[in-house]
C-alpha cells in the first residue's frame, strides 16, 4: 500500500509518501518514496519535494493561501510527470492517508480510521490544543475535499502512546473536581516518537516489550523526556499543553505558577501575554537572549565564550538529568537512555553533557562512540561497563503513522 503521511501545522505541511503493508513491516522494509514541505502558508510559501528513488530535489517559491492549497499542490505534485514516481501515477495509487493529530483527549488513546464521529472527537479535543487541532483537521478536511469520503484516513495521536500513564502521575495536585469538570491532567505528547525509539531499542537489542525500563528523550526545539515502564508509557514531562518539563527552544519547561499573577502585577501584561512569553521568549531564546537554535548557541559559546549561551547549555542539560534522576527514582531502575530529535541525534557535546552527571547510578560513556554517533547515524555509546545502556536512535514518526494506517486498514491495534 502506497500511504501518504501528512503533519500538518498551523502554516506547514509536511509529508512522506511510504510503501508498506503487514508483511513489509515484519521484515522491516518499508520504503520511503517521495517527501516535502511546504511552509510559511498563507504567504510566499517555501515548496521543497524530493523523491527517494532518485535523490531528485524540487525547489520553489510561490504564494499558497490555505491549507486545502497547500494538501493539492502535494498531491499534484506525487502524480505529476515531474515527480515521476515508478508507482504512483495517478489519484488511485495513492491508497490510504495517515494524519499526525496532536491531541486525542481521554477517548482517542489510539491509531483509528477516521469517520465521521472520531472527526468530531477531534474537533472536541481542540480546546486542549488550540494550536495544533484545528491546523491537523484542516489537513484531514482538504483530504476529504480532494480524494472524496471513500478515501482510507487514520490518525495517529500524540497524546496516545501516554494513556498508560497511571492516575498519580497524570493528575495535578488541584481540586478534583477541576479534573473531573475540564479534564485537567497530564495528557503528555511526542508520544510516536517515545513509542517509536521504544520499538527500534527492543528490536535491535531483541527484548520482549514487557521487559524494558526506559527513558527515552526527545530532544528537539520541543523538548519532552519518557519514563517507559514494562513497554508502557508510565510519566513524561510534557503536561496538559507541551509547555511543561524539559527546556525547550523557546519554552520555558516547568516554574512556579504564582509567577504568572505576579508578572501581570510587575509588568501589567495580559494572561495572553503572560503564556506568549512562556511558549515563544523563553527556553534557550530567553535565558541566551541570542537564539532557540542549539547548535548556534553551541557556537556562540566556543567562539565568542558567551556566558549567557553557556548558561543556557548548562540548565538545558541540568534540567534533563534532573528528570532523568527522578524517572529512574519512579520506575526503580532503568536498563538504558535513548536520545533522538535534532538535538539528540547530532549534539555529541549536549550527551555528554548530559551523561556526565549520571555516574552515580553507574552510566558510563564511550567518548569515542558518542562522538562519531551524529547525522542521522543509530547505534550504542555507553562504554562495556556500564550499567546502562546508552543509544542514539533517530525517530522516525512517520513511519510509525504509515504502519498504524495500514494495521486500522487490517484492524490490528498496536501501542
Ligand atoms: P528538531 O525540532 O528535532 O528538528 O530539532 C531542532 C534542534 O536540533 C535545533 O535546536 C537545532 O539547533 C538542533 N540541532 C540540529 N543539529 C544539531 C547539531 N549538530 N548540534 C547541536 N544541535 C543541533
Amino acid at each position: 500500500m502506497n500511504i501518504l503521511v501528512l503533519n500538518t501545522g498551523s502554516s506547514s505541511v509536511k509529508f512522506q509518501v511510504i510503501e508498506t503493508n503487514l508483511e513489509l513491516i515484519e521484515k522491516n522494509a518499508d520504503r520511503k518514496i517521495a517527501s516535502g514541505l511546504i511552509d510559511r502558508i498563507g504567504s510566499e510559501s517555501i515548496i521543497t519535494f524530493r523523491v527517494h528513488e532518485t535523490g531528485a530535489a524540487f525547489k520553489q517559491t510561490a504564494p499558497i493561501r490555505d491549507h486545502k492549497i497547500a494538501v493539492d499542490k502535494i498531491i499534484k505534485w506525487i502524480v505529476s510527470k515531474e515527480a515521476n514516481l515508478n508507482t504512483i501515477k495517478s489519484l488511485n495509487d495513492i491508497h490510504a492517508v495517515g494524519h499526525r493529530v496532536v491531541h486525542g483527549g481521554e477517548t482517542l488513546t489510539s491509531s483509528v480510521l477516521l469517520d465521521d464521529a472520531v472527526i468530531r472527537e477531534i474537533e472536541d479535543c481542540i480546546e486542549l490544543a488550540p494550536l495544533h487541532n484545528p491546523a491537523n483537521l484542516k489537513g484531514i478536511y482538504a483530504v476529504q475535499e480532494i480524494f472524496g469520503k471513500g478515501i482510507k484516513q487514520a490518525a495517529v495521536f500524540d497524546t496516545a502512546f501516554h494513556h498508560t500513564i497511571p492516575d498519580y502521575a497524570y493528575l495535578y495536585a488541584i481540586p478534583y473536581q477541576l479534573y473531573r469538570r475540564y479534564k485537567i491532567r497530564r495528557y503528555g505528547f511526542h508520544g510516536t516518537s517515545h513509542r517509536y525509539v521504544a520499538y527500534r531499542y527492543r528490536t535491535i537489542n531483541q527484548i520482549a516489550k514487557e521487559k524494558v525500563n526506559l527513558i527515552t528523550l526527545h530532544l528537539g526545539n520541543g523538548c519532552s523526556i519518557c519514563a517507559i515502564k514494562n513497554g508502557k508509557s508510565f510519566d513524561t514531562s510534557m503536561g496538559m499543553t507541551p509547555l511543561e518539563g524539559l527546556v525547550m527552544g523557546t519554552r520555558s519547561g516547568d516554574l512556579d505558577p504564582a509567577i504568572i499573577q505576579f508578572l501581570t502585577l510587575k509588568e501589567g501584561y495580559s494572561l495572553a501575554e503572560v503564556e506568549t512569553i512562556f511558549n515563544k521568549q523563553s527556553g534557550l531564546l530567553g535565558i541566551s537572549g541570542l537564539t532557540n537554535d542549539m547548535r548556534e548557541l553551541i557556537a556562540e559559546a566556543d567562539e565568542h565564550d558567551d556566558r549567557r549561551a553557556k548558561l543556557a547549555i548548562e540548565i538545558f542539560c541540568y534540567r534533563v538529568r534532573k528528570y532523568i534522576g527522578a524517572y529512574t527514582a519512579a520506575m526503580g531502575g532503568i536498563d538504558g537512555i535513548v536520545f533522538t530529535g535534532g538535538i539528540g541525534e547530532n549534539s555529541d557535546r549536549i550527551r555528554q553533557k548530559v551523561c556526565e552527571g549520571l555516574d552515580w547510578f553507574g552510566v558510563k560513556m564511550d567518548q569515542n562512540a558518542n562522538k562519531n554517533l551524529n547525522a542521522g547515524k543509530e547505534g550504542k555509546f555507553s562504554a562495556s561497563d556500564s550499567k546502562v545502556a546508552l543509544w542514539v536512535i533517530p525517530t522516525n514518526e512517520e513511519l510509525l503513522i504509515a504502519r498504524d494506517t495500514v494495521r486500522c486498514i487490517e484492524k490490528i491495534t498496536k501501542n
